[in-house]
């Protein structure tokens, strides 16, 4: 439980880190980027706008030629007062050696003032530049008439309009950037949730398939159409699989119970009518001995069907593929099998339509058809026909087995492969089958990659088509 716990916080820190590094950090990342270019675009702006002001105060402090004549200098100051409250900037005007002959806040009156600027504009270069403090210094030369650099004029501004304006936005933006987070975070959460819930209530639900309850299943209704529904339905389809080899297990082992009980309670009373009768004539006894001997080859029959196929699920005999030549092999399957039709006076046939040359595993294959042409053998009255026919196309070879017998009846066909289904149990029993011959064919045709079909009418025939590829490819 815990450790269920554990995983769905896994998701969601997963999902909230996701969200961290995909969505706030570069939103926050953006909005600086946004806030520094803005204020330096308004900070260039203010320069420009700064610079523009002092150049026009130059051009106006030399048409009213107030840095040479004496009797101008009370107006003179009165411009520059008015015009410092106006602009709400302080300036300063320098002569041509930098003493300044006017300054809006009084205190640097006649002092040398040789700031950087002010230097760069008594050389003719008007500058305006941001200050360490955050002031803004324009300063514009002032150029009498002959062309001649007779001083400065400095505009000292604090943009403290500016700062506040951005501070302003900045906190809009900030409570904005927090309650999108905010916002996002919920929305976060609830999608966990939306993920979790299903993924949990899915692990409960196989929790309890893993402790035996095979019959459960996920209900994907409620899942939407996502790929946790996907995941679900597979699960589910998982879990009927799993059910249905249960299933199977549970009646291939009543069946083979089932199948050693007859002949060993046949060898029971048998054995027990011999005991009871001590004073029975001798050829009695060896009738029942041979009875029992021949219940005895049954079982040996069915357990050593039982093995092979057992070996063939556990894949403990390896799929040894190899080119041959099937004309051979089928070739010689039918000359073992002769004489047992022969004895039926079946006519039993072979055609070789052409070469056919294909990887398979000799052993496996000769074990698949013999058992087809016994089949068809056992299954055909006396005086009939049995034919087997190979083949090939480009992909595939192909080995058909048709009969004049009994026949299968149309729904009995499905489940001939079924180990241990024989159509007629008691007539099976004179012909000696086990009832695994076809689940063994069909075992190792899979092993082939191939397949087997099968077409029936009763008291006319039966026909097996057993498909194999050429060539045995890996995947
Ligand atoms: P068995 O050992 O009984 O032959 P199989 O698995 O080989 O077992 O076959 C299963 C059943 O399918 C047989 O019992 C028989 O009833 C039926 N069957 C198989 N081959 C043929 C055939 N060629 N003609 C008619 N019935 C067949």
């Amino acid at each position: 439980m815990a450790k269920r716990e554990k995983k769905r916080h896994g998701i969601r820190i997963l999902l909230v880190l996701t969200y961290v590094f995909t969505g706030i950090i570069p939103l926050f990342l953006l909005s600086n980027v946004v806030f520094s270019t803005t204020e330096k675009y308004y900070i260039e702006e203010r320069k420009k706008e700064l610079l523009n002001q002092a150049n026009i105060l130059s051009g106006h402090i030399v048409i009213s030629n107030y840095m040479f004549d004496k009797d101008k200098a009370a107006e003179f100051t009165q411009d520059i007062a008015q015009t410092s409250s106006q602009g709400d900037f302080r300036i300063i005007v320098t002569d041509s050696m930098g003493t300044v002959v006017n300054d809006s806040n009084k205190t640097e009156i006649n002092k040398t003032y040789l700031i950087p600027e002010v230097i760069e504009a008594l050389d003719n270069k008007d500058v305006a530049r941001e200050q360490p403090n955050g002031s803004i210094y324009a300063v514009a030369s002032i150029v009498d008439s002959t062309g001649e650099n007779v001083g400065a004029v400095l505009i000292a501004d604090m943009p403290t309009d500016i700062k506040d304006r951005m501070e302003v936005i900045r906190k809009q933006v900030y409570i904005m950037t927090i309650a999108i987070v905010l916002i996002v975070l919920i929305i976060v959460f609830i999608f966990s949730q939306m993920i979790t819930e299903p993924i949990e209530k899915m692990v409960k639900t196989i929790s309890q398939m893993a402790d035996g309850h095979l019959e459960r299943r996920i209900q994907v209704s409620n899942l939407g159409q996502s790929e946790i529904m996907e995941l679900g339905v597979a699960v589910n389809n998982m879990a009927e699989k799993l059910e249905q080899v249960d299933i199977s297990r549970q009646q291939f082992v009543s069946n083979v119970s089932h199948e050693l009980k007859t002949p060993l309670s046949s060898i029971k009373v048998l054995s027990e009518s011999m005991l009871l009768n001590t004073e029975a004539p001798r050829e009695m006894y060896v009738e029942f001995l041979q009875d029992i001997n021949s219940e005895i080859d049954r079982m040996t029959e069915i357990i050593n069907d039982l093995l092979t196929l057992v070996r063939l699920d556990q894949k403990e005999i390896p799929v040894n593929f190899k080119t041959e030549r099937l004309n051979n092999i089928v070739g010689d399957i039918v000359k073992r099998l002769m004489p047992l039709a022969q004895k039926k006076n079946i006519v039993l046939e072979y055609e070789e339509v052409q070469e056919v040359i294909a990887e398979i595993d000799s052993m496996k294959f000769t074990l698949a058809v013999s058992n087809l042409v016994d089949n068809a053998i056992k299954y055909t009255d006396e005086g009939g026909h049995v034919k087997v026919i190979l083949d090939c196309d480009h992909q595939n070879a192909f080995i058909t087995v048709s009969d004049t017998g009994v026949g299968i009846a149309d729904d009995e066909i499905g489940r001939i492969f079924d180990r241990f289904y024989r159509v007629d149990k008691t007539r099976d029993r004179e012909t000696g089958g086990t009832g695994l011959g076809l689940s063994i064919t069909h075992s190792t045709i899979l092993m082939h990659n191939g397949s087997i079909k099968v077409s029936s009418r009763e008291n006319e025939g039966t026909t097996f088509v057993v498909r194999i590829p050429l060539m045995h490819s890996k995947s």
